[in-house]
């Protein structure tokens, strides 16, 4: 009864399921160093290899001496400063937008443009496996809230035909966080357009990574006209942190009004927005990261499939094995770090129950022989399976 924490973090230990940070003792890269020790580092969303970068770096040690860190306040009151802006511009015409609004997080511009949009007699529908941010935005927003089958756009005609809602906005995940795979964004798209819906897309995991220009999601499949709001984020692909949305001349001046997480909270620091224009512009440029990557990818699906590994439909670098047990998971992950490999084991809330599984992520900073690394160790670690 009460407040006994200490019983219900007991029972969370038993489950296999308590979450610990890990104290890292270096930066993000192709490898993590951990008590004094280096490990492969194959869990980070750093996908092209820009969080540590020496010019992406440079621009924020140059940004902080001319800005100092701290904004001060937020954007609306004396935040706002010059490399806001100029990321701001950069963004919108980056994703052929009329504008882009910077937010702190993306958990926090998810929050924020849903309840700005959303109230009472509106609806939001989203697929069941959209990352944690948007389901906890459309919760918070008050409207009806309908959760559609994993990337059926059937499923979401159907709702979306029985809906009376004023306002209908369909959100999904461009890219799954925990499953790598891809919306099928332009019968999404189509879905909308004839239920007088509008699109919003979170493309956490596509931005910088899909798309010749690393456009992401929209661009590569050709739905960026049809999309009314896309989400980015800046701490994965683009290598820093922070959010952004992007979208019509109204649709920003209405999040500039109304959303809460971006009016009440500080101004990411300058230097942030500095760096990030730089990695924005490395990402435009940098073909080879894609390509590196696209090449990295292939290594390491190949030779899964070879060794028997159940992947999931990943083209992206978000390549998932499916373990089952968080027990299993938590093993695999462990003897994979004596090896010398940091992977971390993803359980449920975060993925559904009976589907623990070891989220392998892939960065253009990378070689091939770490991916070869990586599938001898696990073939020898699978072997502590019980079922194995
Ligand atoms: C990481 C992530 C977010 C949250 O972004 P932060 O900037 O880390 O708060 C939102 N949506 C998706 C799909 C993500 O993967």
């Amino acid at each position: 009864m009460g407040f006994d924490l200490a019983t219900d973090l007991a029972a969370r230990r038993r489950q296999h399921r308590l979450r610990q940070p890990l104290v890292m003792d270096g930066p993000c890269g192709r490898h993590a160093c951990l008590q004094g020790q280096q490990f492969l580092n194959f869990c980070s969303n750093d996908y092209l290899g820009l969080a540590n970068d020496p010019e992406v770096i440079a621009a924020f040690q140059n940004a902080a001496r001319e800005w100092g860190v701290g904004s001060g306040a937020s954007h609306l009151v004396c935040g706002h400063q010059r490399p806001h802006q100029d990321l701001e511009e950069a963004l919108a015409a980056h994703t052929g937008r009329q504008r882009a609004l910077l937010f702190s997080t993306g958990y926090m511009a998810n929050m924020g443009v849903m309840s700005a949009l959303l109230g009472k007699g509106d609806a939001v529908f989203e697929d069941r496996l959209n990352h944690a941010s948007l389901l906890d935005g459309g919760l918070l927003s008050g409207a009806r809230f309908r959760r559609f089958a994993h990337n059926d756009a059937d499923a979401l005609t159907r709702q979306l035909q029985r809906s009376e809602a004023r306002r209908k906005l369909v959100v999904a995940d461009g890219v799954f966080s925990m499953d790598g795979d891809e919306a099928p964004l332009s019968a999404y798209a189509e879905a909308c357009e004839a239920n007088d819906a509008w699109l919003m897309v979170d493309d956490a995991h596509g931005i910088g990574v899909l798309d010749d220009k690393g456009r992401g999601s929209l661009f590569a499949q050709g739905v960026n006209e049809r999309t009314q709001i896309l989400m980015g984020t800046l701490g994965k692909g683009l290598g820093t942190a922070g959010a952004f949305v992007a979208g019509s001349h109204e649709l920003i001046e209405t999040l500039i009004q109304f959303a809460r997480t971006f009016i009440y909270t500080t101004a990411m620091p300058a230097a942030v927005a500095a760096a990030t224009l730089v990695s924005l512009e490395k990402s435009r440029q940098d073909n080879w990261r894609r390509e590196k990557l696209a090449a990295l990818i292939a290594r390491f699906r190949a030779g899964a499939v070879e060794r028997g590994y159940t992947l999931m439909a990943s083209q992206t670098p978000i390549q998932p094995i499916l373990i089952g047990s968080d027990a299993d998971a938590m093993a695999l992950s462990s003897a994979l770090r004596e090896k010398g490999f940091l992977i971390t084991a993803i359980r449920p809330p975060t993925v559904p129950e009976g589907e623990a599984r070891l989220r392998v992520t892939l960065s253009a900073a990378h070689e091939q022989a770490d991916v070869d690394a990586l599938l001898a160790a696990l073939e020898q670690c699978v072997r502590i399976l019980p079922d194995a």
